[in-house]
């Protein structure tokens, strides 16, 4: 695909989602932060029913880091990996306790060291949570760039490092957004709805019919 095609998809996508931002619920850094970290294999609506009650009991890293495993697991137990998420966000609010003064540091360096947080977790906290800008490639965003061409890559670290070739560094996050809100409306994993898709013209994964 050349990059005229790849440049006009890019638009559409920005027509199509413009003001698109994260679906998830947070009241400050870290609460993102443990948003986020509920989110692995746990969608949005999912993450927002449970952070909903826990926030108004533990709001701060200190509320957290003062939880045991066996307090935190209950109250996140409706999502998918509840056993590890528990341990990881607790030992990160001790993390964040004893080496940031109780804030999220802005530096992926520094985000990475945190148990739990990969590099797609800390592009989306550095991202959404500071504006600094971040490409965080999730399984819709890898799965979008790839069916369109925006990619060509086997791992999602592949993918980051194309889009972020392509894309300005202004519009990093919102492309992130954009192809996550694609993925989950039009370009579902299973079956894509390529007959109501904008790109369906442009697309080199159009199978031309809906599902
Ligand atoms: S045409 Fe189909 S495969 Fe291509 S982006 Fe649209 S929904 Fe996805």
């Amino acid at each position: 695909m050349g990059k005229q095609e790849q440049q006009q998809i890019l638009k559409i996508l920005e027509e199509t989602y413009r003001g698109s931002e994260t679906a998830l619920k947070f009241g400050s850094l870290f609460q993102l932060l443990v948003a986020v970290m509920l989110s692995a294999q746990t969608n949005d609506n999912q993450v927002n029913a449970i952070t909903g009650q826990l926030f108004a009991r533990y709001a701060t890293a200190a509320d957290f880091a003062s939880l045991t495993p066996a307090e935190l697991e209950p109250l996140i137990s409706s999502c998918g990996l509840y056993k590890n998420k528990a341990k990881n966000i607790i030992a990160a609010a001790r993390m964040i306790c004893e080496k940031y003064g109780g804030e999220v540091p802005a530096d992926k360096e520094a985000l990475v060291k945190l148990p739990g947080v990969g590099g797609k977790t800390a592009n989306v906290i550095l991202s959404v949570g500071f504006g600094i800008p971040a490409l965080a490639v999730d399984t819709h965003v890898f799965r979008v760039a790839n069916r369109l061409g925006l990619a060509a890559a086997k791992t999602p670290e592949q993918t980051e490092t194309q889009l972020c070739a392509l894309i300005p560094k202004q519009q990093w996050g919102d492309a992130h957004h954009w192809l996550i809100w694609h993925g989950r409306k039009v370009c579902k994993a299973q079956h894509p709805q390529c007959n109501q898709c904008p790109l369906e013209n442009l697309c080199p994964s159009n199978q031309g019919q809906s599902n």
